[in-house]
This record gives C-alpha cells, structure tokens and sequence, in this order.
C-alpha cells in the first residue's frame, strides 16, 4: 500500500515521504498523485502510536483522539484508513470504531497535575514534593530569547496622570505586588507580551482608557521553558532517547499546566487558585529558567513572557495610547 506526503499534516512525516519517495504516484489511501512510498516505512511508528491506546468505556475513537491530540494528518478520514491499516494487523485490543483512551500509566501520569494541584490547594504547601517532576526533567528549558529581543507590557494610566516613565512600566514594587497566576503575592515577576496588540487585551483596559505601552529589551540570553513550543510525535518518536510513552505525557503534562497558565483570572478568583502555577513558576526559577512563555486567554495567538528576575528587560520606551474601541462578545 502506498502513502503520499499529501496524508501528513505533520511536517516530518511529509519531508520523510519526499525523501524517501523514489517516485510519483496515486496514494492508496487519499488518491492523490503525489510523491509516495510504502505505508510500511511507518510500521514502527504507528505501532508505537497504537500502543499508547487501550479500549475505554468513555472516550473517542483513536482516529479523534490521535488527531485532536497530535494533528498528524490531513482529514479524520485519511487518517481512519491508515490507522484501520495497522490495526488490521491485530494485537492492540480494539478496532478502528471502538472508544479508546490513553493507557492506564499514562492516565496515572497525567492526573499528577491535578493531584498536585489538590496538594498544594488543600494539603500541604511549601513542602510538596516534585519528585515525578525531577525524575522525567519535565520542567527544563526548551528555548531561548535572545539577548536584544523586544517585549511589551501595558499600563492603563490612572486618572491625573497624562503618560508613565519608563520606570514606571516595570513591575510594582514588592510590597505592592499581588498575586497572579504565576507570581506570589509580595514577589513581583515582569508580566510581558511577544507583541504589542496582545498588552491591550491582557491589561484589561476599557473603552477610552488611556494606556502607556513600554518597550522592552531583553539583556541578555534568557533560558525560557516555552509552553507553547509543538511537538511532532514523529520526529520525537525518531529523535529523542525516551520512549513515546514519556515523550507523550511530559508533553500533555506542560500542555496540563500551560492550560491553567493561560486561564483568565476572574474577578472572583481566590488566590488558592494560583497556588498551583505559582508553585511551577517557583520550581522553574529554582531550576535556573529565567522565564516562561505561553499563551494568552484574552487575545487569540497572543503570547505571554514572564521573567522571574525584573532585571532580565529593561524598558527603553514608552508610548501612550487611548483605547477607543472594545469588542465584547458574549
Ligand atoms: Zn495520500
């Protein structure tokens, strides 16, 4: 059975295909003329992927889980073939349209957030023990902001007053520093935005605020853990020295973690809401991260950086603005 690079949503997959391919040809599982090799140079691969999986009461079927999941290919139903294709050779203990879900072990990795989260919240607080955390180096650096990159934070500027200095861009001072999903209260961290529109959505400001923009210059090579970093779970699959099952749930565990990152604080939050990611950022600056970096819940595509150490960026400009139009939508 042939397979084209068309299949693929996955960028490895489909560099592979075309590097392999010693030819043009009609897909057998999506028709298209394209460059194809035998579905058989994946065997390894899916065989891994479909014994991450064991039959569940609940759940999908593995054809929406391992495309919600992962994105590997171009359409549900291109990647239903080619996963009955492999199921077909038997062995995994369910077929093509039964509901399946991640395996026990992985399961019980994943609840260790939530587990951690209850700990912290109800439990105990400064001693919790990170050890799975330790053990598979979940929380590491995985990219870097280069010395010289630019970051924006905003201010609404409070009545009286007509702009903000540079100074007072950065963060507040210790005492009046409250809590936020990854700072304590009494320790500020800088708060900041890879772009300038998404400030204006993360400092919740309102129709005809006045709003002060600083520009930020990083001062150096800052190691950031990066949770909005993508994963192809074949390059993995090929590349990295662990096995899938750790590849996969080190990977869902910071996308666990990156969810409760990037939820909007509410109003009526209470602060034990944010012991959990502060408890991560905490771990994180222990483990010599100068940041981290993820995405926004106010502004679709917008990232969040924030820097442990207020030194780490400096603002070097500041620009005033009135926000003078708000979409609000229900
Ligand atoms: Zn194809």
């Amino acid at each position: 059975m042939l397979v084209c690079d068309c299949c693929f949503n996955d960028i490895e997959m489909q560099i592979e295909i075309c590097n392999e391919s010693s030819g043009a040809g009609v897909c057998d599982f999506c028709g298209q003329f394209s460059s194809v090799i035998d579905i058989e140079h994946f065997s390894d691969f899916f065989k891994g992927v479909l014994s991450l999986f064991e039959l569940g009461n609940e759940g999908n079927t593995i054809t929406d889980i391992v495309q919600n999941d992962w994105n590997l290919f171009v359409s549900n139903d291109v990647g239903k073939l080619i996963l009955e294709y492999f199921l077909n050779k038997g062995g995994y203990g369910f077929s093509i349209n039964d509901k399946v879900e991640y395996k026990s072990s992985i399961r019980n990795a994943l609840s260790i957030w939530e587990e951690l989260k209850k700990q912290v919240r109800e439990e105990k607080r400064f001693f919790t023990s990170l050890s799975y955390f330790d053990d598979n180096k979940i929380i590491v650096p995985n990219t870097i902001i280069p010395k010289g990159t630019k970051l924006y934070r905003a201010r609404v500027i409070p009545s009286g007053k007509h702009y903000l200095t540079k100074k007072e861009m950065g963060c507040p001072p210790k005492d009046k520093a409250t809590a936020g999903r990854a700072n304590p209260i009494g320790i500020p961290y800088l708060y900041l935005c890879i772009d300038e529109a998404t400030t204006y959505y993360e400092v919740r400001a309102l129709y005809l605020d006045m709003i002060s923009i600083g520009i930020f210059e990083v001062k150096e090579n800052l190691n950031i853990l990066d949770f909005t970093s993508e994963l192809s779970l074949y390059y993995a699959f090929n590349n990295a020295s662990d096995s899938l099952d750790n590849i996969l749930c080190k990977y869902k565990l910071l996308q666990l973690i990156s969810r409760d990152l990037s939820k909007p604080l509410r109003r009526f939050d209470t602060e034990l809401e944010y012991v959990p990611t502060q408890l991560i950022c905490e771990y994180c600056k222990v483990r010599g991260i100068d940041g981290i970096k993820f995405y926004s819940s106010l502004h679709k595509g917008g990232v969040n950086v924030v820097l442990f150490n207020n030194d780490s960026a400096h603002c070097i400009k500041v620009k005033s603005k009135e926000i003078n139009r708000v979409d609000i939508s229900v």
